[in-house]
């Protein structure tokens, strides 16, 4: 089977097309600190909008819990998207309720609209299936067809992205299939060294692939919140940093697999050790061996790789041909913790070969950075996503528009 393209619905002018994007951005106070997810949407928004249909886009904002909560407001997201598109758009202040009726009945061809955080609504990722598909039922009641191009949510089984795409005729947009495009190429016949390299805070999450992307990959580098919990299965104190008790024992598992297979897991020999968890906060750089040792005793918390480790990481990753890299080194957005995720962004941009970026907030840091789109391969939106697709996983959001 393969996944169904825009052109599979035919022609759209004059119909209601829903759109279900990621426009999951990082905010800061409000403010909107990478609108790269908003960027890539615009393709296809675009696409639509020449064929005279009526858009109304739909997406998720971070994790509330199926309740409206300010913060989380995508507001914000319709002001850049207008800015982006030089056009205005619609803004309804709920998802299914009267508001978004009337935004979308008063839509004209051509016009834009963009409904609040779908996550506001317990349906969207309520375990149920029934619960699921009551809300996805109520999504469809908007539009005549739903575009499906929100690729960092295509691993996720929920009701905009699952149930709505069978109730209503649906295709891929065109992000998915340029975001496909590319994965293609790192599974089918990766160039070799192939290394992937993990970071970021969604440890429990991280560590689940690891298992199935070690018979892909000649190099597994560690990063990020995950490393402490490698550290602790090999007896190493860590502090108060990040650490997932219960996962030891797979990591255990883990490193006795890469040695039967022959892959490099790499580990940090240095973190940067903290005193709390703030921007100013005081830091040294310790051996792995002792950062209970650092000044602050079995308090300190690793919020950043090492310099030693840095430049390990960045020597092997520019002497591969194949670089995957999701997740930052340490607590980027803290400057004094940033040097990691700056040396691994770096040599991904010396890579002789196919280096992608994976991840929101991935994406996000390379910016932040200074480093620009084209230095990359590739930038994925998608970071759990992408993995997931690494692994060889089937997803839910893809299945469902016939991948
Ligand atoms: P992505 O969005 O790219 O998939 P994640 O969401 O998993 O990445 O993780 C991003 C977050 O991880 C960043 O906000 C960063 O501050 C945090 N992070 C990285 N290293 C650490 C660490 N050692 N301790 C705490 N947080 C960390
Ligand atoms: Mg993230």
């Amino acid at each position: 089977m393969t996944l169904r393209t825009l052109d599979t619905l035919g022609d759209l002018a004059g119909k209601r097309v829903i759109v279900r994007a990621d426009l999951n951005v990082p905010l800061k106070d409000g403010e909107i600190t990478d609108d790269g997810r908003i960027r890539a949407s615009l393709p296809t928004i675009n696409a639509l909008l020449s064929q005279g249909a009526r858009v109304i886009l739909i997406s998720h904002l971070g994790r509330p819990k199926g309740a409206p909560e300010a913060q989380y407001s995508l507001a914000p997201v319709a002001v850049r998207l207008a800015e982006l598109l030089g056009r205005e758009v619609d803004f309804a202040t709920d998802t299914v309720g009267d508001s978004a009726h009337e935004v979308v009945d008063q839509l004209t061809d051509g016009s834009v609209a963009l409904l609040e955080n779908l996550r506001f609504n317990a349906g969207e990722t309520a375990k149920e299936e029934s619960e699921r598909r009551g809300f996805a039922g109520e999504l469809a009641g908007l539009g005549d067809a739903l575009v499906s191009d929100g690729f960092g949510v295509v691993h996720r089984k929920q009701a905009s992205v699952y149930e709505l795409a069978e109730l209503l005729p649906s295709a891929a947009g065109l992000l998915i299939a340029a975001e496909l495009t590319v994965l293609d190429r790192l599974t089918e016949t990766p160039e070799r060294p192939y290394a992937v390299v993990l970071g970021g805070s969604k440890v429990s999450d991280k560590l689940g692939v690891i298992g199935h992307l070690l018979p892909k990959v000649d190099r597994l580098l560690i990063g990020g919140g995950m490393l402490f919990t490698f550290l602790a299965a090999q007896g190493y104190k860590v502090g108060a940093s990040l650490l997932e008790a219960d996962q030891i024992e797979t990591v255990r598992g883990y490193l006795a697999e890469a040695t039967r297979l022959g892959v490099d897991i790499v580990l940090p020999t240095d973190v940067v050790v903290a005193a709390a968890f703030a921007p100013d906060a005081a830091h040294e750089v310790r051996p792995v061996e002792s950062i209970e040792d650092a000044t602050f005793g079995a308090s300190g918390l690793g919020l950043d790789i090492g310099p030693d480790t840095a430049a390990n990481f960045a020597r092997i990753i520019a002497s591969s041909k194949t670089v995957f890299w999701n997740g930052p080194m340490g607590v980027f957005e803290f400057d004094a913790f940033a040097g990691g995720t700056r040396a691994v962004a770096q040599s991904l941009t010396e890579v002789d070969g196919l280096s992608v970026v994976g991840g929101g907030d991935s994406a996000a840091a390379v910016r932040a950075l200074g480093f620009s789109d084209d230095q990359f391969g590739h930038i994925s939106t998608g970071g759990g996503a992408s993995l997931e697709f690494l692994e060889g996983k089937r997803l839910p959001g893809l299945e469902v528009l016939g991948w």
